[in-house]
């Protein structure tokens, strides 16, 4: 997807409404839609990244501070809220929308949202040697 047909870029040049918290040169925080819970907004950068496995270093750098920013704007809005910080890199990890966004949403005891995982999944550590193994896959894999 090209930046022309890009939701999140007609966001940035102001061709969809939205509901802005902050911005500057590099990127916008603004409310998510179809919030998951009360507070919960996004942080993206201006330039399009279909997300964090091609984006920019030192746009990532400007990203990571103004997304601790958010955070704790977020934090003092509300009392006794835990932040979660989710990013989706592809449709498989559960991206919709490929222009590179920070997911900033309050979680509050009880609520009803959470990762699922796998039933069982903590029955058993994994075995030294298959961490290895993996950590040696990736360790050693080189960047497309
Ligand atoms: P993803 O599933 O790609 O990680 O998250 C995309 C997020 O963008 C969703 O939480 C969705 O609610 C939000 N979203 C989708 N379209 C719009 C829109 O037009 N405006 C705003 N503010 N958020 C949107
Ligand atoms: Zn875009």
């Amino acid at each position: 997807m090209t930046g022309d047909e890009c939701i999140f870029c007609k966001i940035v040049k102001g061709e969809i409404p939205s509901t802005i918290i902050f911005q500057d040169d590099i990127c916008m925080a603004f409310m998510d839609i179809f919030p998951i819970s009360e507070g919960h907004c996004l942080l993206i950068p201006k330039e399009h990244f279909t997300n964090l496995l091609d984006a920019d270093e030192a746009v990532l750098q400007h990203l990571i501070t103004k997304l601790s920013l958010l955070d704790r704007k977020v934090s003092a809005a509300y009392n006794d809220v835990g932040i979660l910080n989710a990013v989706a890199n592809g449709e498989y990890a559960g991206q919709e929308v490929p222009h590179l966004h920070f997911h900033v949403i309050p979680r509050r005891p009880n609520d009803d949202f959470g990762f699922r995982y796998p039933e069982g999944y903590r029955d058993s550590m994994a075995p030294r040697e298959e961490l290895e193994r993996v950590a040696g896959l990736i360790r050693n894999a080189t960047e497309a």
